[in-house]
């Protein structure tokens, strides 16, 4: 039944009802209805500010992290264990209430604390993993993530101001969305090519290598860095965006090539009288990178501040002939899966004996290839079936060994290793 009386035409209540009425065009307002209109509009207004950037954080625990990990990568558990929690507190910093300005008034026990970054480096030999693992905890993350290489800062020859790209690169992969970028992650390769040089045989470009630390120190400990939106040199009349790096967490890798020996010198390991049981000691000759610490990196050629701001060393091992033999099959996106499925793609089923795996285990070992060679194996052997099977009637395709020795033998890589 329509109300005769007056009355708020949002709420309904009658005139006595209320204290204030205020009169419209076509109906009233109560005051209660006036306060609730403006916490709707507010709120409205503040959520439409927040989000101006579509970036959202979604926080894994480190054993998810782990476990998608270990759907990717074979072995490697210690770095893995390691880069889930960093990447985790990486979220946890990023999530406390202080940084959003939201939190409750409540004083807390807390309050003063300020967690630190914890950027990550990782030592090991190439090709065992350091990118793919970078790679792959990239997939689940919701932050955006970009993959250099120091020895382009190198290259340029132009130091220090050139470091900034790394950030330029950041901005790209989030569509330049700055909220984002500065919650990102960044994996910086090939961080032992600009180590300072020492009495270390394996470092030959120097010149520039210890003003590339230093330019990296500033954006790793965080603070407003000017960017240059398309990369490369900055020019005087060229718009910089300012990007603050206090929450981009950075993962660093690394050879190290002839770290070993520094690490050997520091444990000693062929000391007399060496005190540790005679498993240590095994373990300490068969893999020394997992006794690595800042230190080494320094005798490395790593200055103190850039390691300072590194606190989390961790390493990798490297590949022996089960894990390679495991890389080629296991992983969800294993080498083997990926040519099945192109052979698939064609129509045709590829049947490959357990002797050819073994075979290409055998070869990427004896020629130092790591899993990395593993791909160009495969595609030594594969690439004349590849060519001819698409206008073949086959339906199936069986490699056996003797015909994927016969191809090997004739590829550049035997070649080159009969020459
Ligand atoms: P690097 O340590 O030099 O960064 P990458 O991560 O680039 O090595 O590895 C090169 C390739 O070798 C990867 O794309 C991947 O196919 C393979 N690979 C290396 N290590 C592993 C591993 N532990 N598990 C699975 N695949 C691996």
């Amino acid at each position: 039944m329509a109300k005769t009386t007056l009355h708020c035409s949002f709420c309904g209540k009658n005139r006595d009802e209320v204290k204030i009425l205020i009169a419209g065009q076509e109906g009233h307002i109560c005051e209660a209805c006036v306060d609730h209109a403006k916490e709707i509009v507010f709120q409205e207004v503040e959520s439409k500010r927040e989000g101006k950037s579509d970036f959202k954080l979604t926080v894994k625990k480190p054993v998810e992290l782990k476990k998608h990990l270990d759907e990717y990568v074979i072995g490697q558990d210690e770095a893995k264990k390691i880069l889930s929690v960093a990447v985790y507190n990486h979220y946890k910093r990023l999530n406390q209430p202080s940084n959003f300005g939201k939190a409750s008034k409540k004083q807390d026990k807390y309050d003063e604390v300020e967690i630190e970054k914890s950027n990550v480096i990782m030592v090991g030999e190439t090709g065992t993993g350091k990118t793919l693992l970078a790679k792959t905890i990239a997939k689940l993350l919701n932050v955006p993530f970009a993959i250099v290489d120091a020895t382009v800062f190198t290259e340029a020859g132009y130091v220090g101001e050139d470091v900034e790209s790394i950030l330029t690169r950041l901005l790209q992969v989030c569509n330049y969305d700055i909220t984002a970028a500065e919650s990102g992650i960044v994996y910086i390769d090939e961080i032992d090519k600009i180590a300072r040089k020492n009495d270390n045989p394996s470092i030959t470009r120097d010149v520039s290598g210890e003003g590339v630390q230093q330019g990296l120190l500033k954006l790793l400990e965080g603070t407003d860095v000017l960017v240059p939106p398309q990369g490369g040199r900055k020019h005087p009349d060229q718009k910089l965006i300012k990007v603050n790096t206090q929450n981009i967490l950075f993962i660093c890798g690394g050879a190290f090539d002839g770290i070993d020996k520094v690490i050997a010198r520091r444990v000693n390991t062929n000391a007399i009288g060496f005190n540790v049981n005679k498993g240590v000691q095994d373990e300490m000759k068969n893999n020394l990178l997992k006794f690595v610490n800042a230190q080494d990196l320094k005798s490395f050629g790593l200055i103190p501040e850039l390691l300072g701001r590194l606190p989390v060393v961790t390493y990798l091992d490297p590949l022996d002939k089960t894990t390679l033999r495991s890389i080629l099959s296991e992983p969800k996106n294993a080498l083997i899966k990926q040519y099945s499925k192109l052979f698939d793609l064609e129509g045709i089923e590829l049947n490959i004996e357990e002797e050819v795996l073994e075979f290409m285990v055998e070869k990427a070992m004896e020629y130092k290839l790591g899993a990395r060679g593993l791909r160009s194996i495969c595609e030594s052997i594969l690439t004349d079936a590849m060519f001819e099977l698409p206008s073949s009637n086959k339906k199936e395709f069986t490699l056996t060994l003797e015909y994927a020795t016969k191809k090997f033998e004739h590829t550049k890589m035997n070649i080159l290793k009969v020459a």
